[in-house]
């Protein structure tokens, strides 16, 4: 069996239609196939290659870490310098009351670990997530996901969570002090890069929680690290959440997530039960160490900067396009909105055929995902947009 055979016999299969790529190596916005074909990576693994792939800093990250020690003991046991130090870089990049990390695997498990501070913190139990929000595909995350089809074979889900209109501010009356904690992106992504302009919106949020002690959760996981604009998308937003989520780009590219709050609220973690939250591999030396080189570079380079006007460099070049129904962007998260669900799939895969890999939204599918590496150049973004114009002309 050549390994084609034994991925499609193997490797559990959970997806209709895998890209199935094989990938020899990657290097720079670019991955590379075992027949030597290049491609374009436009969606940076989903947000996670935000220094692109192979970055020189990663590399050498992985290597003296390696040299030292990877695993040594389950989370918070041992004094690890990748990770503490890490710690320190991301405080001190923060509002001064987020102080204290948990460092996780993933996502789901920043957003798993959340819920339960977030109950144990308050005494309550009620959730509230968005509608089309999407916050992680574990069981309480699933509760906490704004779509029924995606969740609808696995109920029952956790009891007691509610689902508000994303951005609406009638909708933030159903808060109340029965309410441990709100879960919201800053933007949403599998909704297809929604997001609200309105900083009155954030701040009418921000006062709801306030006055009835819920928990205003941000889910930076896919918005974090440069992507939107900012080091974290919610500077954008006037106003500060309780618990930072972060996870995806956070590694550098290894496994990492962490939720982020005050000192005051992580404490309860530590009584009645002690060890309130257990991982073996959460904050791996490994992960740590590639994750503090990213965000080395890219907070020290400012790499988010330029992401802005590089986002504007895509609706420039595209939107001359009458196949192409609105563009949603923010910064590096970019949605192209075609008519319908097939014709969108042709030229996604049309664009792949032609070296460029784009994609769809899990709850948006008549729309292509953009979502490139923040060190991609001009130049290539001119060139990504003349194939996906080219694959655009030739299925309408
Ligand atoms: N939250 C958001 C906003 C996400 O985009 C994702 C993943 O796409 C997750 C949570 C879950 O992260 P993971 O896939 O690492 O569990």
């Amino acid at each position: 069996m050549n390994q084609r055979e034994i991925f499609y016999k193997h490797i559990a299969q959970t997806s209709p239609a895998p890209l199935a790529l094989e990938i020899k190596d990657a290097k720079g916005i670019y991955l590379y196939d075992t027949e030597g074909k290049s491609y374009m990576d436009l969606i940076a693994g989903v947000s996670v290659s935000n220094l692109g792939h192979s970055h020189i800093k990663i590399i050498q990250a992985i290597q003296e870490q390696a040299d030292k020690y990877t695993h040594t003991n389950v989370y918070g046991e041992y004094i690890l310098s990748s990770q503490v130090q890490l710690a320190k870089k991301l405080t001190s990049l923060l509002p001064s009351q987020l102080s204290s990390v948990y460092f996780v695997n993933s996502g789901t498990e920043t957003t798993e670990a959340s819920i339960k501070l977030a109950k144990r913190y308050t005494g309550r139990y009620e959730l509230i997530a968005c509608k089309n929000a999407y916050h992680g595909s574990t069981n309480g995350s699933l509760s906490l996901m704004g779509n029924d089809d995606f969740t609808k074979a696995f109920r029952p889900l956790l009891p007691s969570t509610k689902k508000i209109r994303f951005g609406n501010k009638e909708d933030i009356a159903c808060i109340t002090e029965k309410t441990a904690a709100v879960f919201i992106e800053p933007v949403q992504g599998e909704a297809g890069i929604r997001y609200t302009k309105d900083n009155s919106y954030w701040k009418a949020l921000r006062k709801r929680c306030n006055d009835t002690g819920t928990l205003l959760v941000f889910d930076e996981i896919q918005t974090g690290m440069g992507r939107t604009g900012t080091l974290f998308a919610f500077e954008q937003m006037e106003v500060a959440p309780d618990i930072l989520m972060l996870a995806k780009s956070l590694g550098g590219g290894l496994p990492l997530g962490a939720f982020i709050t005050s000192h005051e609220i992580m404490h309860v973690l530590t009584h009645h039960p002690a060890l309130g939250h257990i991982t073996t591999f959460g904050g791996n030396p490994l992960s740590c160490a590639t994750g503090l080189a990213s965000l080395t570079t890219i907070a020290d380079e400012k790499l988010y900067q330029n992401v802005e006007k590089k986002s504007a460099l895509f609706e420039q070049y595209l939107s001359g396009l009458s196949a192409i129904k609105s563009i949603r962007r923010k910064g590096f998260m970019i949605a192209l909105e075609f008519e319908d669900r097939d014709l969108n799939f042709k030229i996604i895969d049309a664009c792949l055929k032609k070296g460029v890999i784009v994609d769809w939204f899990l709850f948006c599918d008549t729309a292509m995902r953009i979502a490139p590496p923040l060190i991609i150049t001009e130049d290539e973004i001119h060139h990504a947009c003349q194939i996906i114009s080219t694959s655009i002309k030739e299925n309408t």
